[in-house]
């Protein structure tokens, strides 16, 4: 068999579009504008591409973006009355603190002063609590888009086996939270898990979100399952030359593709679907705010 491989690019893409579509009719229909602000502390070169990525992608679907940059040294307390002034500020709909803080900053504390109606990220103790109630909540951006990709090829995951290997509180946790609310029978699986081949092999549905290079092989997935890769390794290249890398998953792509009824590449599969959901969200927190219908597709 060989697998079908999903192309989260391409999804991503009809995601944009679609939050695209939802913020015109509302600046037309409500004068409302989604407003997301992002939080940049230090000048760590991975965040600040990530976050000149979420700056760019949230304008072009018109929506407005906020841009706030404190120093590496900046004390909790500056930060918290920068996150207090967003809380309060009716054009600013979502908040995201761009992780991982500096080591002086109590990440949890920063995270949870955030208003929970505009945490984006879905990483508030509140709608953590609510997601795992199984009620409204703002869902964490990369399990959504796994969520998306899985629903839009199988349509119900009603009865499936769905395998997470992983136990993140941004990943692993929240994915399982969102197959067991679409009735998967859910395993998550993790460093001390005994016989992990065994456990994946039973699986429907794989989602590995580890980061360790390649380290599903195909003998691992049963024929026909979808594997969901989430995992993002940066590894030696020399086949490209001297001192190149190239970008791998959890998943050893081309084994798995040769047993798995569908797959997510890597580049090109999950990555690009946290972005686009990230708009969805701050879309949804938008017309929350507002008592305006959510939008239909974009959560969970
Ligand atoms: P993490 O380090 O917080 O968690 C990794 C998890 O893997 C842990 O729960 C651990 O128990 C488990 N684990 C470690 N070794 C294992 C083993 N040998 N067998 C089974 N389980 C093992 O990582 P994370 O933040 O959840 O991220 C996981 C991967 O997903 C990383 O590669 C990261 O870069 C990637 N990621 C991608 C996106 C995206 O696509 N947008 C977003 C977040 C994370």
């Amino acid at each position: 068999m060989t697998a079908k491989v999903i192309d989260g690019k391409a999804f991503a893409a009809t995601v944009r579009e679609k939050v695209a579509g939802h913020v015109a009719r509302l600046k037309e229909e409500n004068g409302l504008t989604p407003g997301l602000a992002v939080v940049l502390v230090g000048e760590d070169p991975a965040s600040q591409v990530y976050v000149r990525s979420k700056g760019k992608q949230t304008v072009e679907v018109g929506m407005n973006s906020f841009e706030h940059k404190l120093d590496a040294d900046c004390s909790e307390a500056e930060l918290l009355a920068l996150i207090d002034r967003l809380n309060t500020d009716p054009a600013v709909h979502g908040i995201l603190v761009q992780l991982p803080l500096p080591g002086h900053l109590d990440e949890d504390l920063v995270v949870n002063s955030i208003n929970p109606a505009k945490d984006v990220d879905g990483f508030h103790i509140s709608n953590v609590g609510l997601l795992g109630t199984g009620q409204k909540s703002m869902v964490p951006c990369t399990p959504l888009g796994c969520l998306m990709m899985l629903r839009d090829h199988h349509g119900s995951l009603s009865g499936m086996n769905a395998v997470v290997i992983g136990r993140s509180n941004i990943v692993g946790k929240p994915m399982a939270q969102l197959l067991l609310g679409d009735s998967c029978t859910v395993t998550i699986a993790h460093s001390r898990t005994k016989d992990l081949a065994d456990v994946v092999r039973g699986a429907d549905i794989v989602v590995a979100a580890v980061g360790r290079p390649e380290m599903v092989p195909g003998d691992w997935i049963k024929p026909g399952a979808t594997v969901i890769d989430v995992g993002i390794n940066r590894i030696d290249a020399p086949e490209k030359g001297e001192g190149k890398t190239r970008l791998v998953g959890d998943c050893h792509y081309v084994s798995c593709a040769e047993v798995a009824g569908a797959i997510t590449p890597v580049p090109g599969g999950v990555g690009p679907m946290t972005i686009a959901c990230l708009l969805a969200n701050t879309l949804t927190a938008a017309c929350r705010a507002n008592g305006l219908q959510e939008p239909d597709g974009l959560t969970a």
